[in-house]
């Protein structure tokens, strides 16, 4: 059995940036990370769009992007001494959230929060939307708000810009399953792993996405996070269409360029929580041609013509109480545990604020940057749910 001081469960890009903020601290000590699959085929990480906005109503939220945007922006200053990382393709292109009449209200609010706290953010009348990008024609639309300095990134690359650079500065990764864990009255002590061996630590931190229910359940913790399947597209268009941002509206339906195409989609919560293997049958089986291809051609009328190259998918963590994320201890009898979970769409473009705070909480017990005290389980308790109000 091995001994390191802090061992995380699940690498993917929260693992991996708490990983990275934690060896960057230089006061860690000795970090492993538990991952069992290196190619990290059925996490979540390499399927999502990589997205990362400041636009949405709940404060923390925005604050970790703001955060997270420029770590991404000054990501090889701030791991100029790693070797190799990957191509991060960051695409300064900006969102644009659009609404109709019922979400203008909403959406005027949450650009004055996000003015307050920083951001540009730049509401526009549908007559100005039209003019910036004509592509963009539907004639219930009233308000949008433009945030320029927001972009997307590669999800996969900022995940191993985070675990190449953790492991540079010394941190194991191991690669096996957690299968079981062992704990004592207040103390979480090792945990059982699918090849055999142990990994004891005095700290644990829990990053399993989608699975972090699953293992918070080993120590009597209970984790409202369940995974949610959600399908992505990419096509191509026949016509020429200008350089647009990430549009997304208030069905939650968003596309963004990509390459010479096109990837979107749209979450559907109409599905039943828990992991698909298959989206060729049931549910998922015409959901482009029947649910996503009308309505981004009613968004975008060139759209008509356009062909599917591909469908993927992925599963979202999905806190059930409120979609936004639970940080901070769960496990009702150990104090040396602590998770970051449920993240649904927003996991990618907060997982540099997070990993900081995962470090901040495993090393001094508090928040040194944002306080993410409103996101801690406490609400799940309570029954106080602290959902984004507009576009989520
Ligand atoms: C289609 C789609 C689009 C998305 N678009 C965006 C977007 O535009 N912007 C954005 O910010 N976010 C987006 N997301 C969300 C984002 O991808 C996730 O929030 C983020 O990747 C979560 O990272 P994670 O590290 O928590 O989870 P994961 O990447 O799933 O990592 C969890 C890891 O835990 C490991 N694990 C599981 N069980 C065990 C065990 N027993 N022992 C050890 N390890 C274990 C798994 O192998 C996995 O590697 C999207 C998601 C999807 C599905």
């Amino acid at each position: 059995m091995i001994k390191y001081d802090i061992a995380i469960i699940g690498g993917g890009i929260m693992g991996a940036s708490a990983a990275y903020f934690l060896a960057r601290s230089g006061q860690a000590g000795t970090i492993c990370v538990v991952e069992p699959d290196p190619t990290y085929e059925h996490a979540t990480t390499p399927q999502g769009a990589g997205g990362v906005r400041q636009q949405f109503s709940v404060a923390e939220n925005i604050e970790m992007s703001r955060f997270s945007l420029d770590f991404y922006k000054r990501l090889y200053d701030e791991m100029s001494d790693i070797p190799d990382l990957p191509d991060l393709n960051f695409r300064e292109q900006g969102y644009l959230f659009v609404v109709t009449q019922d979400g203008e209200e909403t959406l005027r609010r949450n650009q004055a929060l996000q003015s307050s706290l920083g951001v540009q953010a730049n509401l526009m009348e549908y007559d100005e939307v039209r003019r910036k990008f004509p592509s963009i024609q539907r004639d219930d639309i009233v308000l949008g708000c433009h945030t320029p300095d927001d972009g997307w990134i590669d999800p996969n690359a900022g995940l191993w810009c985070f675990r190449r650079a953790a492991e540079h500065l010394g941190v194991t990764f191991t690669k096996a399953r957690v299968t079981g864990i062992e704990a004592g009255e207040t103390k979480v002590q090792k945990v059982q792993l699918d090849n055999g061996e142990e990994v004891a630590a005095s700290y644990f931190i829990n990053t399993a996405g989608p699975w972090v229910a699953q293992l918070a359940e080993m120590t009597g913790g209970n984790l409202p996070v369940k995974p949610m399947c959600r399908v992505q597209h990419f096509w191509k268009c026949a016509h020429e269409i200008e350089p647009l941002p990430l549009v997304k509206d208030e069905s939650g339906m968003f596309f963004r360029p990509e390459g010479d195409g096109f990837a979107g989609g749209r979450p559907s919560f109409d599905i039943e929580p828990g992991f698909v293997d298959d989206i060729y049958s049931g549910f998922f089986a015409n959901y482009f041609e029947d649910t996503i291809w009308p309505m981004m051609a009613a968004l975008v009328p060139k759209f008509e013509e356009l062909k599917l190259q591909r469908s993927w998918f992925g599963h979202y963590a999905q806190n059930m109480l409120d979609g936004n994320m639970i940080i901070g201890k769960y496990s009702p009898n150990h104090d040396n545990i602590i998770t970051a979970c449920g993240f649904s769409g927003h996991g990618i473009m907060h997982a540099p604020a997070v990993g900081r705070a995962l470090s901040e909480l495993a090393l001094t017990g508090g928040y040194q940057s944002i306080d993410l005290t409103r996101m801690e389980i406490a609400r799940v308790h309570n029954n106080s749910p602290l959902p984004e109000i507009g576009i989520k």
